[in-house]
């Protein structure tokens, strides 16, 4: 913990970012790591966290709500690149009327495809850990 002076021990982000639960690391840097989401409403999802517990957007401090986005847009250039979409959404959800379902701030990186009928609030289907690695790895080619 002395390391991550800012994380909590029952967060899963949280021990994600220490390394106590593995992920598809896209990228990480002194305060952010960006990983392949697990359960993939369009290939290529990625999440970005900051190495700072806290519930949501307005419970962050701006500086670190500053450094999630601007990884975000570092790992949009990289889904970008990798996969050319039609299109790529940046989500953030406050609160479970947003359907946020963890607690620890998190900028979703979302590819689109045409007609990919992607609503709003969509149901956890596991993903295949083969494909999902296999994207995690294209898309950490790309990550300047
Ligand atoms: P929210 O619904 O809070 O906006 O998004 C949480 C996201 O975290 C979901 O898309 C879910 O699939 C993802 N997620 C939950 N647990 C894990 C996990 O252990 N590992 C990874 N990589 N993603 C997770
Ligand atoms: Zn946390």
């Amino acid at each position: 913990m002395a390391k991550h002076p800012h994380l909590d021990p029952d967060c899963i982000f949280c021990r994600i970012v220490r390394g106590e639960i593995p992920c598809f690391k896209l990228h990480e840097d002194s305060d952010t790591l960006a990983f392949m989401d697990i359960n993939p409403v369009q290939p290529g999802h990625a999440l970005v966290v900051p190495k700072f517990h806290s519930k949501d957007l307005i419970a962050t401090p701006a500086e670190w709500v500053g450094k999630s986005f601007t990884a975000a847009r570092r790992i949009a250039e990289a889904v970008e690149k990798t996969l050319k979409p039609v299109g790529i959404n940046i989500l953030q959800a406050n609160g479970p009327g947003a359907a946020q379902s963890v607690f620890h701030l998190h900028v979703h990186v979302i590819p689109r495809a045409m007609d990919d009928g992607l609503t709003m609030n969509w149901q956890l289907k596991p993903g295949d850990m083969d494909a999902i690695g296999k994207l995690a790895e294209r898309i950490r080619a790309n990550v300047k």
